[in-house]
């Protein structure tokens, strides 16, 4: 599974462009293509609702 190059787990990230991808304007932005996909499923709605926290990488492991 394709996924986005810099691993985000929350995206667009700030570099795409007319939905194209920063690290290669030939492909689309991952997150982009998963929203059109849920948009055209009419399931956005439902995947905004959820919110899940954002990743802290910041966090150290005790
Ligand atoms: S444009 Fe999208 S797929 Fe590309 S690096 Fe940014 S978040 Fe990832």
């Amino acid at each position: 599974m394709k996924v986005c190059p810099k691993g985000f787990l929350n995206g667009p990230c700030g570099g795409f462009i007319n939905g194209k991808c920063e690290t290669n304007n030939n492909k689309y932005c991952f997150w982009i293509k998963i929203f059109k996909k849920l948009k055209d499923n009419n399931m956005l709605t439902t995947f905004i609702s959820k919110y899940v926290e954002p990743k802290n990488n910041l966090k150290q492991e005790d």
